[in-house]
């Protein structure tokens, strides 16, 4: 027996209230009937190109700034843009920097919703010192597998952590007046050849994995707008998908925001039209008044069609405020104390310690010689492509320079390319690798090994010491075969953003005690990876032995919804570390769960101890394991996390809710979320995999 779960109507309701209000679309109807076809094909898309230089000027811009093209006839201001998730990318402020936040999937490691709220909060304020309207954020696209150049921008694996994330970055931004946009919807998770893959995803999968993140954007987060995916979706265009932005956005989820295609993917002037897309970036390549105007004369588009993406761009602009106070705010800073500080607290809680056989952390002594090596010791390490950022002059602190401000009882040397002697004589080796801005970027999917000779360098070093540390810096999973065993630590640190240094160096030293945890699995090798048997076209694809097909390119998701930690059991594959894995400098102890249920919802509360010797944070997971499912269903699902920090000894209570929708699979045939009846196993734990309580529930 099932019970089927409205859930769509209930959200949508609540929805309704967050975000436009009635008068925004009374007022963008309004202004749209007074406007002339010209005047409306202006603001559904970028700044014509054919402006050319002085033309941008005289708008007030350099050329190719991301704009929305205003209409000054009606008081619609140049709407401006800007990359990117972790900080304001932007083409308006050519070198001149921003506060540089940790990346997305440093922001998801966190398991912190506070710390992504304050992440946010800090961009909102970043965009209002600068004029941005649309901030080109958050990227909320699912990891798949180990290669694709853009991991670092998103938040890992699994839909509930991402659609928390996402809502508490949305949140943060929007509080400022200033758009989110989410992208790119609906699954870009390679970039391969991302202007013409296709996607092909069943439906159920598309709803359990890939969507929840975007459905909660808009439900929960309200946000503003969507940016759709570069590629194909089932082979048709994302940014001409009327599945995707008519049925499941507007429909189905009741957004009422701005839907944008990603540069340069739309194709054809009717099909993006009618498929419900409102703007057209960078450029109106397809919607310039002549081509608009032909094939309304001709009869094949109607100027109600129009309308409607007018319609949804002003009321969104109407009820965040930016048709009523100019963009930028003049009291903002640009270089923000307030801001900088929001940055480390979205930070602090990033980095995943994998492994450590005691070596950390490394106590106050006068005996330490700590030898720090690696690319990226001294030097600024970012990802790539849209998601770059270039920090505020004298803001990004290097972890050599972070060591030597704990001083005394921390001598530190560096070396870029160590002797044996050094090497040996080191109290601890620290070595940090990982990929940067040219070689982990948008537009390209990198191997799965340590880029150059990072991998020579940490075999190297792990040849003469017993002490090293590696600290890895990248959106993906690296090959630790060669190695991994052999180093005394491994600390995973994605791109901290500019207070990377000083987070490390308080890792390190024990100042703080390392709170990340793996917002994706490790599969130990690439082939492991089930989705790793699809990807690109049942190809695994390296710099030397690139395939490529030129006829419809696409990767069928085999694995459905077995994604990730999903998959562990139903592959029968053992992952390296799993989701939800990360050490810290203390211990913790579960007890006393207690399971009640009270109409749709469940209430769960355990109590937590920190039974360690110092204070560290602990990231308690709550899964759901259907016992009898009616349908193949993972073993566990994530539905749940709290984090707490406690000092040595001391014990809270966690509390939390598991709403229907936690028990619920996607019945494709009744197009809706439904609840089998029976009994559900409550598990918490440390990770996917470390389950260390559990109780029945039933529904
Ligand atoms: C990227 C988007 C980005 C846009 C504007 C595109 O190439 O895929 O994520 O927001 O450029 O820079």
């Amino acid at each position: 027996m099932v019970s089927l779960l409205l859930l769509v109507p209930l959200y949508a309701e609540e929805y309704e209230k967050v975000f436009v209000r009635p008068s925004d679309t009374q007022r963008s109807r309004s202004i749209v009937s007074k406007m002339t076809l010209e005047q409306k094909c202006r603001i559904i898309a970028g700044l014509p190109k054919t402006l050319g230089k002085e033309g941008f000027q005289e708008a007030g811009m350099v050329q190719d700034p991301n704009t929305l093209r205003g209409c000054p006839e009606f008081g619609i201001p140049n709407v401006y843009m800007a990359d990117g998730p972790q900080g304001i990318n932007n083409k308006i402020n050519i070198n001149e920097g921003c506060t540089y936040y940790a990346c997305g999937l440093s922001a998801a490691a966190s398991f912190d919703r506070d710390a992504v709220l304050a992440m946010g909060d800090g961009l909102g304020l970043d965009a209002r010192a600068r004029g941005v309207g649309f901030l080109l954020g958050p990227g909320a696209n699912i990891y798949r597998t180990a290669l694709c150049g853009r991991n670092f921008e998103y938040f890992g694996e699994d839909p509930y952590l991402a659609g928390e994330v996402a809502v508490c970055y949305v949140k943060g931004v929007q509080s400022h007046g200033v758009i989110a946009t989410i992208k790119h919807f609906a699954a870009n998770n390679q970039e391969w050849d991302r202007f013409i893959v296709s996607s092909n995803i069943d439906e159920r999968t598309l709803n359990e994995i890939y969507f929840p993140v975007y459905r909660k954007a808009v439900q929960e987060g309200g946000v503003g707008a969507v940016m759709t995916a570069c590629g194909r979706l089932n082979d048709v265009p994302c940014a001409q998908n009327p599945y995707l932005l008519r049925q499941t956005l507007r429909s189905d989820w009741g957004f009422q925001g701005i839907t944008m295609c990603d540069w340069q993917t739309v194709y054809s002037t009717l099909n993006g039209i009618r498929s419900g897309l409102d703007i057209e970036m960078p450029y109106p390549f397809s919607r310039d008044y002549e081509r608009v105007k032909k094939l309304i004369d001709n009869g094949v588009l109607r100027e109600e069609e129009i309308d409607e993406h007018c319609i949804h761009v002003l009321q969104t602009l109407s009820a965040f405020g930016l048709l009523d106070r100019p963009l930028k705010d003049t009291t903002v800073l640009k270089d923000n104390p307030y801001c900088h500080q929001k940055a480390y607290e979205a930070a602090v809680g990033g980095p995943v310690l994998l492994k450590n056989n005691g070596i950390l952390p490394i106590r106050k002594s006068g005996k330490n010689r700590i030898l720090l090596t690696g690319p990226y010791c001294d030097r600024i390490v970012a990802g790539g492509g849209s998601g770059w950022v270039l920090p505020l002059e004298g803001a990004y602190v290097t972890t050599y320079a972070g060591m030597q401000k704990l001083g005394k009882g921390y001598a530190v040397t560096k070396a870029e390319n160590p002797d044996d002697v050094q090497l040996s004589s080191a109290s601890a080796v620290v070595v940090e690798v990982g990929f940067s801005k040219k070689l982990e970027s948008e537009n390209h999917d990198h191997g799965f090994s340590l880029p150059m000779d990072q991998e020579e360098l940490i075999c190297r070093a792990v040849a003469k010491s017993d002490k090293v540390i590696v600290i890895v810096h990248s959106g993906c999973e690296v090959d630790m075969r060669a190695w991994g065993d052999k180093a005394a630590a491994i600390i995973y640190a994605w791109y901290g953003g500019e207070h990377t240094g000083r987070v490390l160096s308080e890792i390190l030293s024990g100042k703080v005690s390392p709170s990340g945890r793996l917002p994706f699995t490790m599969w130990g090798s690439f082939e492991n990876n089930p989705a790793s048997l699809t990807y690109f076209s049942d190809k695994y694809i390296t710099y030397s032995t690139r395939t490529r097909f030129v006829e419809n390119p696409h990767v069928d998701y085999k694995e459905g919804i077995f994604l990730g930690y999903r998959g562990i059991d139903r592959f029968g594959k053992t992952p390296l570390y799993p989701f939800g894995y990360g050490l810290t400098y203390s211990s913790f102890e579960y007890s006393d769960l207690d399971v009640e249920s009270g109409g749709d919802d469940v209430k769960v509360s355990f109590r937590l101890k920190n039974v360690g010797k110092c204070c560290a944070a602990e990231v308690a997971q709550v899964y759901v394991a259907p016992v009898n499912p009616s349908v193949p269903r993972p073993t566990r699902e994530l539905k749940q996390f709290a984090k707490l920090r406690l000092s040595s000894g001391s014990s809270s209570t966690v509390t939390v809710t598991l709403p229907a929708e936690a028990f619920a699979h996607y019945d494709p045939n009744a197009r809706g979320w439904v609840v089998d009846s029976g009994e559900y196993v409550i598990q918490v734990g440390a990770s996917a995999t470390d389950i260390r309580l559990e109780a029945s529930v039933l529904k």
